[in-house]
């Protein structure tokens, strides 16, 4: 079900004129409201009066996440402490963490992506919600609840972790919907089969996975595993958390909340907007939002904007599943690779679980990095004969480098030895940073 057509399905021209009508209104509040704005503006000799079309977002500057950091608590407030409402942090799974502060206002926004995205999955408000999403200052949590509010379903606030409650819950509550990060869902499984759940019985029809990278192939994995479509959901704390954007039941990228939130992509290198269809670094322009406004957002994240219009019928354009965060990519002797690559196709591997650690190193004696990943082995898989183990082994390291050219040091450990994730996953270890 499409939640708000009126929004969602608007043609581009209304849309694009709604989007400069609200970011040249962001713009003027901004200049007057932030004094880090103010002089970013000043120094980049931008005026609210040079934006006169949506193109001009292009001569605005950037805003980084150093900026965040720098300006920690609270130096990019646009309102009056008084008017927020609610405060979050992001994880910091990249260091620091940053602050978004929301007014009722954004509170709104927040609950209106999220009832999107929840829609988006089939939920409605005659759904059993179970968010296993960390509730706290993390964001995943909150948003999804207040977007299951706003539907109007039934919420089982969880949160992560205790596994087995969560199993036991959905069974007796009849969950139809649940949400969490996708490694977490696949932990999940795991444990089911160890309390001999069956959780292909339950009453379950959708999981919302995101809040970390995650390949196609786990996709597979996860709804053959629980029996439910799995759709991805995109969102970051600094913009307002998860429901930024959402894939349809077409499942092939996830649908911006444009209205809300002004897509860009960007080559990072040079800062130059990439024309959609172009992959790059993705960046937003908070339009809307009142406490803590951010233009021109750096993300990190790498994707592309889908040019094509989606056959569900929503108009908002669809960014790419993620290929990953710039920080994470690996340069393996000159090779870029994302984790997420990896992952995609070790999980189509037999005799392995999708269970898998990446260490990078530097090697002291050619100063080269190196990357070993580590791979858990099925119980399946699993063989006391070094041999069959040894050939596991070659199989794993010839498909990687057919499928991704890459030469990997490949280490089989045996099953279950790899952490488990109740919230996002740590896939790779940066030895060379330590
Ligand atoms: P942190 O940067 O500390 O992890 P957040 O908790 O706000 O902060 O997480 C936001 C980040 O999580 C995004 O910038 C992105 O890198 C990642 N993320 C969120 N959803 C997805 C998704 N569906 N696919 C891939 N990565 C995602
Ligand atoms: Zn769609």
């Amino acid at each position: 079900m499409i939640w708000n057509p009126e929004k969602e399905c608007m043609s581009s021209e209304a849309l694009q004129a709604l989007q400069f009508a609200r970011l040249k209104n962001l713009v003027e509040r901004i200049y007057n409201t932030v004094p880090f704005y103010k002089k970013k503006l000043d120094a980049a000799g931008v005026k609210s009066s040079d934006i006169q079309s949506l193109k001009d977002i292009a001569k605005l500057p950037f805003t980084t996440k150093d900026d965040l950091r720098e300006t920690y608590p609270y130096g990019l407030l646009a309102v009056p402490e008084a008017e927020i409402m609610e405060i979050h942090m992001s994880s910091g799974t990249t260091g620091t963490p940053v602050v978004g502060a929301y007014t009722a206002n954004d509170l709104d926004d927040w609950s209106e992506g999220m009832a999107r995205t929840l829609s988006g999955a089939g939920a409605t408000h005659n759904s059993i919600i179970q968010n296993s999403f960390g509730y706290g200052l993390f964001t995943g949590g909150m948003g999804v609840h207040y977007g299951a509010r706003k539907l109007g379903a039934t919420i089982i606030p969880i949160s992560s972790g205790n596994t087995q409650k969560q199993l036991v819950l959905m069974r007796d509550f009849k969950s139809n919907l649940f949400t969490c990060t996708p490694s977490y869902a696949l932990y999940m499984a795991e444990q089911a089969k160890e309390m001999g759940v069956d959780i292909k019985q339950l009453h379950l029809q959708a999981a919302c996975l995101g809040a970390e990278p995650w390949s196609e192939g786990m996709r597979e994995e996860i709804q053959k595993v629980w029996g439910v479509k799995a759709y991805d959901i995109y969102g970051l704390t600094e913009i307002t958390g998860p429901g930024v954007a959402f894939e349809c039941e077409v499942q092939y990228g996830m649908h911006v909340n444009e209205d809300l939130w002004y897509p860009e992509i960007i080559n990072p290198e040079t800062g130059e907007v990439l024309p959609d269809g172009e992959k790059g670094e993705l960046v937003f322009t908070t339009i809307t939002k009142q406490g803590t406004p951010l233009i021109r957002y750096r993300t990190r994240d790498i994707t592309f904007i889908i040019p094509q219009k989606c056959s569900c019928g929503r108009t908002t354009r669809r960014i790419h599943r993620l290929f990953g965060r710039n920080d994470d990519m690996l340069i393996i002797r000159g090779v870029n690779v994302f984790p997420s690559q990896i992952e995609n196709v070790l999980v189509s591997i037999k005799g392995v679980e999708p269970n898998y650690q990446i260490i990078v190193d530097r090697n002291p004696h050619t100063h080269l990095d190196e990357a070993e990943l580590q791979v858990e082995v099925s119980q399946e898989g699993f063989s006391d004969e070094t041999k069959d183990m040894e050939k596991l082994r070659n199989n794993i390291s010839n498909i990687m480098k057919s499928k991704l050219g890459i030469m990997l040091k490949i280490k089989l450990v045996e099953p279950k030895s790899i952490e488990r994730f109740t919230g996002k996953a740590k896939r790779v270890i940066d030895k060379r940073k330590l």
